[in-house]
Order: C-alpha cells, then sequence, then structure tokens
C-alpha cells in the first residue's frame, strides 16, 4: 500500500523518454506477470493490475501523457481527468470514500512524508534441464528505480525550494463538507493539487525531471541451486526499487522458470525418457544406451519384451533441491515396426504369420525366426 500515487514510469518501469513501442512492450509483460489469474499473490498482483493499466490508459494516450509530464497526477484544471475537479459525483458521495476506492489509498495515515519501502521487483530467470542438475550461477540485469543523485531524492533543483501547496496551504489535506440525507459530513481528504505533499516543485530537478528517482539498469549476480523447479523462487533482500524518505529497499524476486527438454521430461525429480528399439530386438533381447544427464547407460532389454515397458535406473534423475538426493530415470522402450521392407524381408514374415505360433516357438522354429531377423535387420 502507498499512499501517494507512484509516477506511472515507474509503475511501467519504462525511462520518461520510452517510445510508445517500449511502453507497450513493458506494459504486455508485467500485464502478464501480474494477472490476477496468473499471479500467486492474488491480492497483490490485483493491486499491482490495477495500477498498470491506469499507468498504461494514461501514457499509451498521447495528450495524456503530455499533461502527466508537465502535472504529474494533478487533475487539469476544470476537471475532466480521471472524475476530479469539481464534483462530478454530486454531493452524495464522501469524498474520502472515492479516493478509497478509486486511488487504493488508506487516507494518509502516518502522514505524505513518512518513511516508505521501495518496490519489490519480480524477474523471471529460464534455465535449462541441465542448469538444474548442476546448479547454476547467472547474472541478470535488473530495471529498478533508485534515488536521483543530483537532488537525492527531493525532487527540486539543486538550490531552490518546494513552495507550500496554495491549494492545501501545505498541509497535504483538504475539508471536504458534504450533505448527506443524514446531515453534513465533514471529512478530510488528501489533497488532489500536490498528491497530498503539502508542497508544489517550483524548479523540478532536470536530471529526474521532479520524479526524484531515477531508472538506472542493475547488474545482479544469482545463484540457482541444484534441483530447483518452475515457480521457485530466490529472493534478494534490498536489491528492488530504491525507498523514498529513507524507507529501505524492496527486494527483487527471481522466479525461476525451466525449460522444456527435447529427451527428458521431468516430474519432480525423476526424469522419463522414451527409447525406440527394433521389434527384432524387443523379440530377441538385446542392450541398448540410453542418455543420462551425466553421460551415456546401458539398460538390458530382455527377449519377448512388450512395446512401452518401462525400466527405472535408480538415482539418475535430478538432485532433490531439498536434500540433494536424487530420483530416478525411467526409460520407457517403444517397440518400432519397420515401415519398409524389402521382397525378401516381405516374404521371410510371410512365412512366419503363416508358420503359426507352434511352429514358430518350436525346436526348428527358432533358426527359422532368427533367418527372419537377420534379413529384416540387413
Ligand atoms: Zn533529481
Ligand atoms: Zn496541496
Amino acid at each position: 500500500m502507498t499512499t501517494e500515487k507512484r509516477d506511472y514510469y515507474e509503475v511501467l518501469r519504462v525511462e520518461r523518454s520510452a517510445s510508445i513501442e517500449e511502453i507497450k512492450l513493458s506494459y504486455k509483460k508485467l500485464a502478464r506477470t501480474y494477472h490476477p489469474d496468473v499471479a500467486e499473490n492474488k491480492a497483490d498482483a490485483e493491486i499491482h493490475f490495477r495500477e498498470i493499466n491506469e499507468a498504461y490508459s494514461v501514457l499509451s494516450d498521447h495528450d495524456k501523457r503530455a499533461h502527466y509530464d508537465r502535472f504529474g497526477h494533478a487533475p487539469p484544471s476544470g476537471g475532466g481527468f480521471g472524475g476530479f475537479g469539481g464534483s462530478p459525483f454530486g454531493d452524495m458521495f464522501d469524498l474520502g470514500d472515492i479516493f478509497e476506492s478509486v486511488f487504493g489509498m488508506g487516507g494518509m495515515r502516518g502522514g505524505p512524508n513518512r518513511p516508505q519501502r521501495g518496490q519489490d521487483i519480480k524477474e523471471t530467470l529460464q534455465l535449462t534441464l541441465e542448469q538444474v542438475f548442476t546448479g547454476t550461477e547467472r547474472e541478470l540485469t535488473v530495471n529498478t528505480y533508485q534515488d536521483c543523485s543530483t537532488c537525492n531524492g527531493t525532487r527540486s533543483k539543486p538550490g531552490t525550494k518546494p513552495t507550500a501547496c496554495g491549494q492545501c496551504g501545505g498541509a497535504g489535506q483538504v475539508k471536504a463538507v458534504t450533505r448527506t440525507p443524514f446531515g453534513q459530513v465533514i471529512r478530510t481528504a488528501p489533497c488532489v493539487a500536490c498528491s497530498g505533499q503539502g508542497q508544489t516543485i517550483t524548479d523540478p530537478c532536470e536530471d529526474c525531471k521532479g520524479a526524484g528517482h531515477v531508472f538506472r539498469k542493475k547488474r545482479v549476480n544469482v545463484k540457482v541451486p541444484p534441483g530447483v523447479d518452475s515457480g521457485n523462487y530466490i529472493r534478494m533482500s534490498g536489491l528492488g526499487d530504491a525507498g523514498t524518505n529513507g524507507g529501505p529497499p524492496g527486494d527483487l524476486f527471481v522466479v525461476l522458470e525451466v525449460k522444456g527438454h527435447e529427451v527428458y521430461q521431468r516430474e519432480g525429480d525423476d526424469l522419463f525418457l522414451e527409447k525406440a528399439v527394433t521389434f527384432t530386438d524387443a523379440a530377441l533381447g538385446t542392450e541398448v544406451e540410453i542418455p543420462t544427464l551425466e553421460g551415456p547407460t546401458r539398460i538390458k532389454i530382455p527377449a519377448g519384451m512388450q512395446s512401452h515397458t518401462t525400466f527405472k535406473v535408480r538415482g539418475k534423475g535430478l538432485p532433490s533441491a531439498r536434500t540433494r538426493a536424487r530420483g530416478d530415470l525411467h526409460a520407457r522402450v517403444i517397440v518400432m515396426v519397420p515401415t519398409h521392407l524389402n521382397e525378401k524381408q516381405k516374404q521371410l514374415l510371410k512365412e512366419y504369420a503363416g508358420a503359426g505360433s507352434q511352429e514358430a516357438q518350436g525346436s526348428n522354429g527358432r533358426s527359422w525366426f532368427g533367418r527372419i531377423m537377420d534379413a529384416i535387420l540387413g
């Protein structure tokens, strides 16, 4: 919860000079991350999602963006922007409630200048299965908002001071008198003109355009232990956005995403793969090589093996993230039926089919069967 509306550029994690394409791209990325349908922390995501949409509705509109660049969150004189200024809601509404419901502000508890913790940042890190197996160290470039070093976050041009807001006399709050069927209600609400700050920046800092913070890319080294899975995250304390008014920085959450693998499928710490063998190998039995994450190993195919039989290779799965104990590797062996047979092979298979099972398995069936196999195997 913030008592002050965040800077729209900060919300969308773009620079003030960002093109409309950059804004759109960043908006899409953030909307995906914070969409309440996919996010883990629904309540938190909903607040973010609303904030992102509001920022995008302004920054994607040329006129609204130009106005925002000049005046920030203050409504244009004459009202209309976001419905504030004048009393578009009539006398029946309590101004405090309108602010709470529209801005999501819990009033101005603690005053506008109280220290605020910086925002948490969420970054996604993609990993291959091989990296999950060994653990890895990766460098991430993270976009964070840091205090502007020119004005130290004060938003005013060095050497100048903000003046008291003319609208609220520096209180940051205004008294709103409303008539209701139950009588007159007097409530205080944050001053719209100064966003509850009580001050007007008359000479904004040129480097941050009066925002008090600047957008900066930061390189972060992330150590990923072995055995992690998609959806796991690594919390890096203090590596999020800078706090305001001396508040602590937010945290960086690195959300892990394990990419699919062309050979293995993963289920927990176990790995699954499919291995194709010829039907002659399945019938006669053999030994085949299968890959593991540590190099190839061999498994024995017994004679007369049926297709889709699964063999377990103990301890050749992934290490558990908690105990480091290894999962198993499961090899599902698929029997392939040849699609192209030459005339000799066809003839022998027809003989085999005609001979019937009794003869095929009889005392001299073995050598006869072997001739078919030789022919098929070439
Ligand atoms: Zn500055
Ligand atoms: Zn004011």
